[in-house]
C-alpha cells in the first residue's frame, strides 16, 4: 500500500511538470506557428520567386508548419492528460460519462455506424474526466482505424463488482509489432498531425491508477477490440435491497 501511494505521488508530480512544461511550451509555439504560417502565405502571393526560395514555399516551410503542428499536437495531448491528474476520486453517474465521451468522439466518428450497448451501471467511484478521455482515446481511435460505413460499438455492463468497458471497431486491426509496442509513449503508426502516440500510454496510465486492466484483441484486416475492467464498483441500490431483483436476476 506505501509503495502505491509513492507511485501516484510520483505519477502526480510528473503530472505537474507534465503541465507546466506544455503550458510555457505553448506560448512561444502559438507565435511561432502563426508567424511561419502567415510567412507562407505572403511568400505565395509573391510572383516569380527566385529558385531556392520557391523551394521554400513548395516544401521547407509546409514541412515546417507539419513539424509545428505535431508539436502543438504533443503539448495539448500533455495538458489534456495532466489536467486530468488534479481530479480527485468522487461517486459519479457512469453512464451520463459515457455519453459525454462519446459526445466529444462524435466529430471523429462521422463516417461509421455507431453502436451503443450501455446497460445500468450505477454510481462508480473515481475520476470521470480521466474515464472520459479514456473514452474519448479508445472511440477516436476506433473511428481513424475504420473505414466509412464500418462499425464501431460501445458496450458497457456490470461484471460482479466490475464495470467492463468493451471498444469495437471493424477496422484494420493490428499487426503483431503495433500490438507490441501500443501502449507506449510516442508509438504511433499515424502520420504527424493524425497522431501523436500518446493516448493509449494516457489509457493504459489511468486505467492502472484506478486499479483496473485492459485487453486487447485484434486482427489484421478484421478489426480491433479493447476490453477495460474497472473493479470495486458498489452494487445497485436495488440489488441490495431484495426479493424482486433475486427473483428477475434469477430469471
Ligand atoms: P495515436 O492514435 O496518436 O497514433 P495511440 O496511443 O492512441 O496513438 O495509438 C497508438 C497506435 O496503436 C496507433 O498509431 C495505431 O497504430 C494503434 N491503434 C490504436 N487503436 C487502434 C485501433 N482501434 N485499430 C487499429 N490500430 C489501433
Ligand atoms: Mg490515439
Amino acid at each position: 500500500l506505501h509503495q502505491r501511494a509513492l507511485e501516484q505521488e510520483r505519477l502526480s508530480s510528473l503530472g505537474l511538470m507534465a503541465a507546466s512544461v506544455a503550458h510555457e511550451i505553448n506560448n512561444p509555439m502559438s507565435y511561432v506557428t502563426s508567424n511561419v504560417d502567415s510567412l507562407l502565405q505572403d511568400m505565395r502571393d509573391v510572383p516569380d520567386l527566385p529558385g531556392p526560395l520557391k523551394e521554400y514555399v513548395d516544401d521547407v516551410l509546409p514541412a515546417t508548419l507539419d513539424g509545428i503542428k505535431q508539436v502543438n499536437a504533443i503539448v495539448s495531448d500533455l495538458r489534456r492528460f495532466s489536467r486530468g491528474d488534479f481530479e480527485g476520486y468522487v461517486s459519479y453517474d457512469f453512464t451520463a460519462e459515457v455519453r459525454t465521451a462519446l459526445r466529444i468522439a462524435r466529430s471523429q466518428l462521422g463516417h461509421v455506424r455507431v453502436e451503443e450497448a450501455l446497460a445500468e451501471v450505477g454510481r462508480v467511484t473515481g475520476r470521470p474526466r480521466q474515464l472520459v478521455q479514456v473514452l474519448v482515446n479508445l472511440l477516436v481511435n476506433a473511428g481513424q482505424a475504420t473505414p466509412s460505413g464500418g462499425v464501431v460499438h460501445l458496450g458497457t455492463r456490470r461484471e460482479g463488482n466490475q464495470v467492463r468497458v468493451e471498444v469495437r471497431d471493424t477496422g484494420s486491426g493490428m499487426s503483431e509489432e503495433t500490438k507490441r509496442h501500443l501502449f507506449e509513449p510516442f508509438f504511433t503508426t499515424k502520420p504527424p498531425g493524425l497522431g501523436t502516440g500518446l493516448g493509449l500510454s494516457v489509457v493504459h496510465g489511468i486505467i492502472k491508477a484506478h486499479g483496473g486492466r485492459i485487453e486487447v484483441e485484434s486482427e489484421l484486416g478484421k478489426g480491433t477490440c479493447f476490453t477495460l475492467y474497472l473493479p470495486n464498483v458498489p452494487p445497485l441500490p436495488a440489488e441490495k435491497t431484495s426479493g424482486a431483483n433475486l427473483l428477475a436476476a434469477g430469471r
